[in-house]
């Protein structure tokens, strides 16, 4: 057994500390980036921030509005080959660079891509994603994947330090997924006391990954949207988000009134529910390590995108970064004991 002293930090940790800027205005600031990969030889723009893979996030139908605003959907695997088919055949050439399909790693998985892809060819980004990327069957995974599909962007994970993210990227990955346990509908934390908090998993990720020229995209964890700012201000290149998309009519889940309230089912990937949905129950092996929840019913996914980016703008303004491409380099954490003013919560 060994301890590492130092202490990990989380959102709630940390704030931005404001800085002298010329900016007059937040209409100033740019969101989108420009990335090149480490292995495709794609180019990509937009705003990195992506709806997470989850089938009460990750839709067919919230792919539609992010893309509208330069934003990314990884798509949730459980839809089936003709249901991608049918999808995929209507797909705008806008679209088609910000929409990833998502795959696990068995040999059913593998086919179901194959298929897939085969199919639509226009389909430019590969999510491969389970929750323990530590094991050498995933890398050996993700370095088959590369091997077969050259010119796509992979996105792999999940892990949360810096020598498993340059083993991932090595064996082919372009943007490495990083987060455990922080995830709102997550219980791993609890079921298997593993994790690492999300602030320190993103600065020591991005720098394992921006040193080899690679990426990543910092998953799960994100309440508000100020802690997005937090994350792209620690190195992240890319945002995942999950229950701050859900809850909506993008988001699949569903409908349920209480009390003549309306809310959304939203569930996390290996919660009960979703195993029940998709592969007939929790086995007998393991346990579920996710949990079950009604968020309230929130309307167009718009209206959130709005509240999200205008905030990240605003960041950008307190600390004089014209382009989100400078918010790191621009930004100052501050360690604090308090957050928001809960006195009217
Ligand atoms: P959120 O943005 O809701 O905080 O986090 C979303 C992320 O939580 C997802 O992208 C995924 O990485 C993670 N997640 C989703 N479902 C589960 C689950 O059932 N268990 C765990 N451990 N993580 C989950």
């Amino acid at each position: 057994m060994r301890i590492e002293h130092d202490i990990k930090l989380g959102f709630k940790d940390v704030m931005i500390r404001p800085k002298r800027s010329t900016l007059k205005s937040r209409s100033e600031v740019t969101l989108e980036r420009d990335f090149k990969f480490l292995h495709s030889p794609l180019v990509w723009t937009g705003i990195p921030i992506m709806a997470a893979n989850m089938d009460t996030v990750g839709t067919f139908e919230m792919a539609k509005a992010l893309s509208g605003k330069k934003l990314f959907t990884a798509i949730h695997k459980h839809y089936s080959i003709n249901e991608w088919h049918a999808f995929a055949s209507n797909i705008s050439t806008e679209m088609e660079d910000f929409i990833a399909v998502s795959t696990g790693i068995s040999k059913k998985d593998s086919k179901k891509l194959e298929s897939i892809l085969q199919n639509n060819a226009l389909i430019k980004f590969i999510c491969i994603d389970v929750a323990n990327g530590y094991s050498e069957h995933f890398s050996d995974f993700v370095k088959s994947t590369r091997t077969q599909y050259p010119d796509k962007v992979i996105i792999a994970g999940n892990v949360v330090t810096g020598e498993m993210v340059e083993e991932l990227l090595l064996s082919g990955a372009d943007i490495v997924k990083v987060g455990i346990g922080p995830g709102s509908v997550c219980t791993t934390r609890v079921k298997t006391g593993v994790g690492y908090p999300q602030l320190s998993a993103i600065i020591e990720c991005a720098d394992a990954a921006h040193g080899l020229g690679g990426q990543i995209v910092s998953d799960g964890g994100c309440a508000t949207p100020g802690d997005i700012a937090k994350a792209f201000g620690a190195g992240a290149d890319f945002v995942m988000l999950g229950g701050l998309l859900a809850g909506h009519n993008e988001s699949g889940g569903e409908h349920i009134e209480k009390n003549g309230k309306p809310f959304r089912k939203f569930y996390g990937m290996s919660s009960e529910t979703a195993m029940e949905k998709h592969v007939g129950g929790v086995a007998e092996y393991r346990a579920s390590e996710g949990k079950t929840v009604e968020v309230p019913y929130k309307g167009e996914v718009e209206n959130t995108l709005l509240d999200i980016l205008g905030g990240l703008r605003s960041t950008c303004t307190y600390v004089g970064a014209k382009r989100l491409k400078e918010l790191t380099k621009r930004t100052t954490f501050i360690r604090v004991n308090e957050q928001e003013n809960q006195i009217y919560s």
